[in-house]
Parts: C-alpha cells; structure tokens; sequence
C-alpha cells in the first residue's frame, strides 16, 4: 500500500542512487529509494550538501556566499563599520575589506583545522547517508504511512493548496527545530555527548566553515535523529496528501533548505547578525550563537536552539547578549590545550569517551552542566 504513496523527487535521490548502483547493490536501490518522501529528501539534502558545496542548498554554494557579503556590506553601511569582531572575540572598527574578512581570523589555526575536519567528515558522508537515511528514513517513513493507513483507512487525498504547503514547510522546520534542541542539549549535559561536542566549541575563530566543525562520530548522531523525526511528519503528509505536496521553494529551493542554509551562513560568522530584542525572544538570530560558542562561564549552555528560541524559554537556556558583547571564542585555556590543533580534535574525544566508558576520571574541568 505505501508504494502508492510515493511522493515528490529530490536531487538527493538521484544522487543515493547512483552512488548505490556504483557500490553495487543497484538492486536494493529501487526499495531503498522507494518511499523516500520530499521531506526526508529536504533533510538528507541538507545533510548531502554538507560535503558538497557545488549543491544548491549548500550554505557554502557561491550563491549564498555571495548574498552573505550583500547583506554583510548593507551591516557595514548601517553599522558604520562597528558590528564585526576579532579573532578574541571583541567587537570593533573594521573598513568593508577587514569587515567582511578580518585576516586575524581567517589566518588563524582554528580556521585551517576547521577545513580538516569539514574534508574529514565529507570523506565519511556518503557512508552515514547510505546507512542512516537510506535505510533509517524509508523505513520509519514506511511504517508511518502504514500505521496511518491502519487506524484511519485509506488516504483523504487532500488537495495541496499553497496554504497546505506553507503548513507542510512549517511543520518540518519546526520539527527540525526541536529535534535540533533536544540533541544538543544532550550533547552539552552528558558526558560523551560533551566529549564529541567540545570539538565544535574548540572553534577559536568563527567562520562559515565552522558550521561544519564535528567530530566525525557527530554525524551519525544529529543525521540519525532528523532522520527518524523528518521520516515521521514526511510519512504523515505523505498519507494525507497521497505522496502529492512539495514545500514552497525559494530560488528553486525548498523553503526549509534555503533558511537554513542561510542562516548556517551567520551563524558561524565574525559579524554579529542580530534581531531587535523582543524578536530574539522568539527567533534564534544567527548572532545570539556567537555567545553560545563563548568560553565565559554565563554563555556555557545557552542559545542552544536552531530556528526558534521556544526550547530555549522553556528549559531556561536563552541568553540575550547585550549589543556588541565580548565572546570569546573557543573552550576554556584547561580545554583548549586538548582541543586545538586537527589532530587533537580527532583522538581526544575518543580518548575521553573510552575513560568514560571506563569511569576513569576524564579531568574536564568545563563539562558544561
Ligand atoms: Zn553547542
Ligand atoms: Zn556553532
């Protein structure tokens, strides 16, 4: 019965496909592939083009790059210069070259081993994408088709008006949100999950490419989750549109791709991209992450979320910085003397995870609770 539901195609399928009939296995691939819906597909779009930056919804694809300088120079102009901050984290007077790339920064250690470990964990990709969302995706997706079709019968073939499809773009987004939230908080308040995470808050510099800074054991993780939340709502739509709605696209992408490729952008830049304060109440602006990567002790654990600052409110993690607050970047000194250069970045978590997994003491003394 699902087959019948099979919804919209995504760039992403043609992509699995060939890569599962290059590894040989082109007979499964039809089953794999099958019921994979358009917003299962959005997600491992997303997750794809982490390792590709040619692919459209890349945040590091030329076209976003291009817009982040755009808006970055329209920063400069209103800001008068100031907005901008340093390799330490303070905020001060750049002219429109230094502003939208400040060679303290880009020349910095932190940035090269950032490009490691993004080459690192897009060597890997391939390997999560077919064993997690090839296989975890479809199947979760299946199974919610099905159980829907068992407790309310056939599929009411709901037309997809433009409503309808705005709906369906919202939903996902805020689905994707608060699985965002939930991972993170876990990969701050336990043990190995902090252990994995530090090497994205090793980041001593920020930049676009520090959006990508994990180990490369985090992949599986956050992949893995999206995954099994995306299926589930891209099955119930699936159902009550009988596989027939796509998202509204924005330059030729999925909404949900295009803001979150964008907002990746500023996020990890030195520019604080900041919201009038009763919006950040309520939206995460790209610049509330820059305390969030902070090592003083009154930004560890705050502004954990992705797109909404709900889950934030909520479980009273939300920080609104003042304008133009000092972050610096990175661990904390203890921390980042185990965390700073690529090959350290990849041994230490593991190390730690295994005296965990042990109980020896780990002598962490910013494990962030
Ligand atoms: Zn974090
Ligand atoms: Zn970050």
């Amino acid at each position: 019965m699902a087959d019948v539901l099979l919804s919209g195609k995504g760039p992403f399928k043609e992509e699995v496909q060939q890569l599962v009939e290059e590894s040989g296995v082109a007979e499964s691939a039809e089953e794999i592939l099958g019921p994979f819906s358009d917003i299962a597909s959005s997600v491992a779009e997303a997750l794809w083009d982490a390792v590709l930056p040619s692919s459209t919804t890349n945040s590091l694809h030329w076209p976003f790059l291009v817009l982040t300088v755009i808006l970055t120079t329209g920063l400069w102009v209103i800001h008068k210069g100031r907005g901008a901050k340093g390799a330490d984290g303070l905020e001060r007077h750049y002219g429109l070259m230094e502003y939208l790339m400040p060679r303290s920064i880009y020349t910095h250690l932190s940035a090269r081993v950032d490009i490691g470990l993004y080459l690192i964990d897009r060597g890997l990709m391939p390997v999560w994408i077919v064993l997690f969302l090839g296989g975890l995706a479809p199947f979760v997706e299946q199974n919610t088709i099905g159980a829907m079709q068992w407790v309310f019968g056939a599929s009411p073939q709901l037309q997809p008006t433009t409503g309808w499809k705005l709906f369906y773009g919202a939903v996902s987004l805020l689905i994707a949100d608060m699985i965002f939230y939930f991972i993170h908080l876990m990969m701050h308040r336990t043990k190995i999950g902090w252990a994995i995470h530090k090497v994205h808050h090793s980041a001593q510099v920020l930049t676009p490419i520090t959006r990508f800074r994990e180990h490369f054991i985090a992949a599986p993780i956050w992949g893995s989750g999206f995954a099994v939340g995306l299926a589930m709502s891209g099955g119930v739509f699936a159902y009550l549109f009988n596989g027939g709605i796509t998202q509204i696209t924005v330059l030729n992408l999925g909404i949900f791709s295009f803001i979150y490729a964008l907002n990746g952008n500023f996020r990890h830049y030195h520019v604080a991209f900041r919201y009038p304060r009763w919006l950040e109440y309520w939206i995460q602006s790209p610049g509330m992450h820059h305390t969030h990567h902070s090592m003083l002790e009154k930004h560890w654990t705050t502004n954990l979320g992705l797109v909404t600052s709900i889950w934030d409110r909520i479980f009273g993690t939300l920080y609104i910085s003042e304008r133009n607050e000092h972050t610096p970047w990175g661990l904390t000194p203890e921390d980042q003397a185990e965390y700073t250069t690529l090959s350290q970045n990849l041994v230490t978590p593991l190390r730690d995870i295994y005296r965990i997994l042990r109980g020896t003491p780990t002598g962490d003394p910013n494990y962030k609770l």
